[in-house]
């Protein structure tokens, strides 16, 4: 039989990041005081210089540093699947491939950047590092990685999930960093914002408004962002690194890649080293972004410049956006209720380098049961709608009879997402 796990040794472990940067160009973020590209020193109070510097740089490989591979290791390199039980099941010809991505402590990929962005801030002697956090996964990744560095974390986590998920509120509690509801009454933002709109249960934009206050104010304190920005996707390039190695041990190479999107930053992770491929002539495979039906940013947002954040305080991305405004509904895949997109996933969109599409949220989770009673792992919301669309594209497979290779990222597991789960089994679930 072929093999089902496809495994790479701690010493086969990719040891640079790939940089999109030095092969395609997107738009530079803008002042949005001036309208005139951003001046890289104006970000110095809330990002750490390096992750500026990686933000912009057009250089194709980054090394990266000892002490974030040795805390890689700990979960990395992440094992490759060939779905064969999910593949029976669907009756396809197709090959289906998946990364998982869910081995890492705090359960997704959101570790992979986290530990990047809290090793250089620790190294620039940031005390103190401020989020937001949706759904609680990547407020429990910077948590994580925080921890690693001795360094303090606070997470601003959108008010809806932190009474909807209690457990990864404790999750970023057991490792040591603190947790309040946004909208908060720690940030003239965050009271503001509930002067105005008291039933609210808040949104990303308006967390990610209270973090950067609060970093903006206080020297010792920095801001982290989980997605969407360059060096996040960077970051997560290790996911597609090593998944290339793995192919390289077994006879297929994907003709098509798939990965939900939110911000972008897993899609990015899987994509990149596969984009750097076809842009260099090499193959010809196939990008499907997936998002919800409930938050469409690329199959139904404006491609233009916005705001990453509600308070209007960021630069200016160009993005396919819903309006820094939107509030989306909240739907059960929260990590993928974004009102904008990464710049990178954008223009890669735009020029028709990767496709976009959206599904309506019932759909996704009958394909994450299908998932889980065929493979087993219990799948994040978020990761089921790349399953979703893995699936649909092996069925058309199973139609045409052709035998494509497949991959998708599973991007986390769903065991805080039981909840959800529940409400589906008990046909509570709502398309909208
Ligand atoms: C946060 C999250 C996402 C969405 O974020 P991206 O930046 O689009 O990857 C997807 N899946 C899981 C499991 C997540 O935690």
């Amino acid at each position: 039989m072929d093999q089902t796990k496809i495994l790479l040794d701690e010493n086969e472990m990719p040891t640079q990041w790939y940089n999109i940067l030095s092969d395609i160009k997107v738009e530079p973020p803008l002042n949005p005081a001036t309208n005139e590209p951003m001046d890289p020193k104006d970000l110095e109070p809330i990002f750490a210089k390096e992750l500026i510097k990686q933000e912009i740089s057009s250089e194709k490989y980054i090394d990266i540093p000892k002490d974030i591979l040795e805390i890689y290791a700990l979960w990395r390199p992440s094992p490759l699947y060939r779905a064969h039980r999910l593949e029976k099941a669907l009756g396809t010809p197709a090959k289906i491939y998946y990364k998982n991505e869910s081995v890492s402590p705090a359960g997704s990929h959101k570790p992979n950047t986290a530990i990047a962005q809290a090793y250089y801030n620790m190294k620039e002697g940031t005390e103190r590092i401020t989020t937001e956090t949706g759904a609680g996964q990547w407020g429990s990744s910077l948590s994580l990685c925080c921890n690693y560095f001795d360094m303090e974390c606070k997470v601003y986590m959108v008010s809806s999930s932190f009474y909807q998920k209690p457990y990864r509120k404790s999750l970023i509690n057991l490792w040591g960093a603190t947790v309040i509801p946004s909208p908060s009454t720690e940030t003239q933002f965050g009271r503001k914002i509930r002067e105005m709109y008291p039933d609210t249960t808040g949104s990303l934009g308006i967390a990610i408004s209270e973090a950067i206050e609060e970093a903006a104010l206080n020297d010792n304190t920095k801001y982290a962002l989980g997605s969407v920005l360059n060096h996040t996707s960077l970051h997560q390039t290790v996911v597609g690194l090593e998944t290339q190695a793995q192919f390289d041990k077994t006879e297929d190479y994907p003709d098509i890649v798939i990965g939900c999107c939110g911000g972008g930053s897993n899609l990015a992770g899987v994509a990149l080293p596969y984009i750097r491929d076809n842009l260099a002539g090499k193959t010809d495979t196939r990008f499907i972004a997936v998002e919800p039906s409930a938050c469409p940013t690329l199959t139904s947002g404006e491609f233009k410049y916005d705001f990453g954040d509600m308070a209007q305080q960021t630069p200016l991305l160009k993005m396919y956006t819903l309006g820094s405004e939107f509030i989306p509904p909240a739907i059960h895949a929260g990590g993928l209720r974004y009102h904008g997109v990464s710049p990178i996933i954008s223009k890669l969109v735009s020029d028709g380098i990767m496709e976009a599409t959206s599904y309506h949220q019932v759909e996704v989770f009958d394909a994450a049961v299908a998932f889980a009673r065929s493979e087993g792992i219990a799948p994040a919301p978020e990761s089921a709608h790349a399953i979703k669309s893995a699936i649909d594209e092996a069925l058309k497979c199973k139609e045409t009879g052709e035998e494509k290779t497949i991959l998708f990222n599973l991007s986390g597991h769903g065991h805080f997402d039981m909840a959800s789960y529940d409400k589906y089994f008990s046909g509570e679930l709502s398309n909208d």
